[in-house]
């Protein structure tokens, strides 16, 4: 057996010189808001998704809920949302005193069940439905084409929560390409690639990026860097709806263009420790991710484990946090959460599926700081309790 490291974390943001370096740069510039830096951010963004612009926002919660008023979601409106995700997917349909309604998840890939939403759809009154978000959960991609087709036969628009999904792709296709009407990325902490706080907006509609532009910045019809900037300078500007404050500032984008540039060899890193794992722990008493499309892309943010035997789960969690291993639990099924619980009044036999696989999940890091040692560590003690 390897020797005991000190605690492995769960997650560790993966920040080096270069990114410290880029945030004083941008301090040193006298410039610490949106301005050049964040433009820069977004068009190195858009080239790498491959789409003509990105616009950046302070968080992926921010930009779900900027998707959700750029598509003038009302009070008593309906929006689809798989019941296994992070709360911030439903907490923004609740800013509109709108309804999340929860779907079951498929079990093999813990993502929206497109059969349960078939029959939702088929029972249920529809008229006040406005929208879908799937959610990449773990960076598996969600079953996009029958989600679009389902989406554009009811008149529904498809908001992706690609929080997880950075570098993921559909079918070949990087997730944010495709033919949704957004895609929101997050940069908090722990994802993929971070800035802090931070996420990123892709809407395929001129109109909506149009709207969003202004309602992230106060509702200002012009952006504050080109009316200190440009020579039109300072003409007055306008405010003709109500805005947020949801623009990402130039000292987090600044660490946003570093590891952009780091994203690749970041997922290779995960997707080696993805592939590790996955043999060292094949004849295990466990389900392993299960990936059915040969040609999408696992973004690997999250690496999620289910034990056969759901009532070994906790104690197997216990060992390993006496062992020194962070886990986590992704994620509680929303309908479980006492605020939706209550206002919903939502039982919870109401999702067999995302309740079977919530009591036997496990989720282990997987990172790019981790050590080989630390993952031949996790291995051997995986292999140990879990055999
Ligand atoms: C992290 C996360 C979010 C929220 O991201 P922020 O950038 O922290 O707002 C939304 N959805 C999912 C699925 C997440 O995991």
């Amino acid at each position: 057996m390897s020797e005991a490291p000190k605690f492995i974390p769960f997650a560790l943001p993966d920040i080096g010189d270069e990114e410290i370096e880029a945030v004083c740069q941008s301090m040193r510039s006298g410039w610490l808001t949106t301005g050049p830096v964040t433009k820069a951010f977004e068009k190195e963004f858009a080239q790498f998704i491959g789409v003509n612009e990105c616009l950046a926002v302070s968080s992926a919660t921010a930009g779900l809920h900027l998707a959700l008023r750029a598509i003038n979601l009302q009070a008593g409106d309906q929006v689809l949302v798989p019941v296994n995700t992070f709360v911030a997917t439903a907490e923004v349909i609740r800013y509109f005193d709108a309804d999340p309604i929860f779907i079951d998840i498929d079990y093999d890939s813990m993502n929206l069940s497109i059969e349960a939403l078939e029959i939702y759809l088929k029972n249920h009154d529809i008229s006040k439905l406005k929208a879908i978000m799937p959610v990449h959960i773990a960076g598996q991609a969600c079953d996009m084409d029958p989600i679009i087709t389902i989406a554009h036969n009811h008149n529904l628009f498809v908001i992706e929560d690609a929080a997880h999904a950075f570098p993921c792709k559909y079918k070949d296709k990087l997730i944010g390409s495709l033919d949704s009407d957004f895609t929101v990325y997050s940069f908090y902490a722990t994802k993929t690639i971070t800035t802090g706080e931070g996420g990123m907006l892709i809407a395929k509609d001129q109109s909506h990026i149009d709207l969003i532009k202004k309602l992230r910045l106060h509702g200002i019809s012009k952006e504050v860097w080109d009316r200190y900037t440009s020579s039109k300078g300072h003409l007055p500007y306008d405010v003709d709806v109500l805005g947020f404050k949801y623009n990402l500032s130039d000292l987090c984008s600044s660490i946003g263009r570093v590891q952009l540039k780091k994203a690749q060899s970041f997922y290779a890193k995960r997707s080696k420790i993805a592939n590790q794992y996955n043999e060292a722990f094949k004849n295990l008493d466990l389900q392993l991710p299960m990936q059915k499309r040969l040609d999408d892309q696992h973004a690997w943010h999250l690496y999620l484990i289910r034990v056969n035997d759901s009532s070994k789960r906790d104690s197997i969690v216990d060992a390993l946090n006496k062992k020194g291993i962070g886990t986590s639990l992704h994620f509680i099924p929303l309908h479980l959460l006492t605020y939706y619980k209550e206002t919903y009044h939502l039982s919870e036999d109401l999702f067999p599926t995302a309740m079977r696989s919530f009591q036997s999940l496990i989720s282990l890091p997987i990172y790019t700081k981790m050590t080989d040692d630390e993952i031949s560590y996790i291995i051997e003690s995986v292999q140990e309790l879990c055999s």
